[in-house]
């Protein structure tokens, strides 16, 4: 039957053809609703981790999560997709000062009243992505629960070179049971599996993360398609308190948020649709931003 082969696509007999440049179903098929978390897609739960994902994604932290046991350490998924709502009351109650944000120094504080929108805007962006721009939206992300806790958190932020696979031991012993060789397994081995830090050093935008690893596969076609079809309005009027500190300047944002990730995260160039070289400029004769490495 080889007369069948004519009739499919080109972009799809492409995509066939070199598994690189082809964007996998689970993310092409992403509604925009879905890449903001107002909807969520089909997610599936893993069975050593309570964190919802899409399933390939899933099916990889399973492995790793497997394997990580068969070492003797527990590596288990807290918080995997979550919704532009739940995003919103984690926003909101710092916000509103009924829940505390982390500020850069490890610190904690309650935002004032007092202070401008603006101002509680800027602490709260520490740490927390502005509602439906997290990368939690897209099912792909995770935080690990043992280096998420309070304890753990504080001490691999303040204390990141011992947290490293060959590290000084004596750690305090108040630390969550298993916090430090998880965290060491997974920098050790996450990698294989196909999970990546991408909040690992700052780069002006969220402060480093320890805890939140992200399923390149999927999260970096997802990231591509959510810089080039997501715009601030269909974020306008979802109830997020001081919206337009982000939203009157989105640009600004993405390229300081979206884009303040590991280099391994970041979508390449687009590919021209015909042959030779990609564009070096865009339209508007600018260079694409690229964040600059500390
Ligand atoms: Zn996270």
């Amino acid at each position: 039957m080889l007369g069948a082969a004519f009739l499919v696509p080109l972009p799809v007999l492409r995509s066939l053809l070199d598994p690189l440049r082809a964007v996998p179903s689970t993310i092409s098929e992403l509604t925009l609703l879905q890449l903001i978390g107002w909807q969520s897609p089909r997610l599936r739960e893993g069975r050593w981790n309570e964190a919802k994902l899409l399933r390939e994604a899933t099916e990889s932290l399973d492995e790793m999560s497997h394997a990580a046991r068969a070492d003797g350490v527990n590596v288990w998924a807290r918080s995997g997709h979550r919704t532009l709502s739940q995003q919103r009351y984690l926003w909101n109650s710092k916000f509103r000062g009924r829940d505390s944000v982390r500020a850069p120094d490890g610190s904690r504080e309650t935002l004032d009243g007092d202070l401008s929108a603006e101002e509680k805007v800027q602490r709260i962006l520490s740490y927390t992505a502005f509602p439906g721009t997290s990368r939690h939206h897209w099912g792909t992300d995770v935080d690990m629960a043992q280096s998420f806790s309070d304890h753990c958190a504080d001490y691999l932020l303040e204390h990141p070179g011992e947290a490293q696979p060959d590290g000084d031991e004596g750690a305090p012993a108040d630390l969550p049971e298993n916090c430090l060789p998880s965290h060491r397994w997974l920098l050790a081995h996450a990698a294989d599996y196909g999970w990546h830090r991408v909040y690992d050093v700052a780069r002006g935008g969220f402060q480093p993360e320890p805890w939140h690893w992200s399923y390149l596969a999927l999260a970096v076609p997802a990231l591509a398609r959510y810089l080039a079809e997501v715009t601030g309005d269909l974020l306008r009027d979802r109830d997020v308190d001081g919206d337009s500190v982000v939203l009157d300047d989105f640009a600004s944002y993405r390229d300081r948020f979206l884009l303040g990730v590991a280099p391994e995260a970041l979508p390449g160039p687009a590919e021209p649709e015909g042959e030779g070289e990609p564009p070096a400029e865009d339209e508007s004769g600018e260079s694409p931003t690229v964040p600059e490495l500390p």
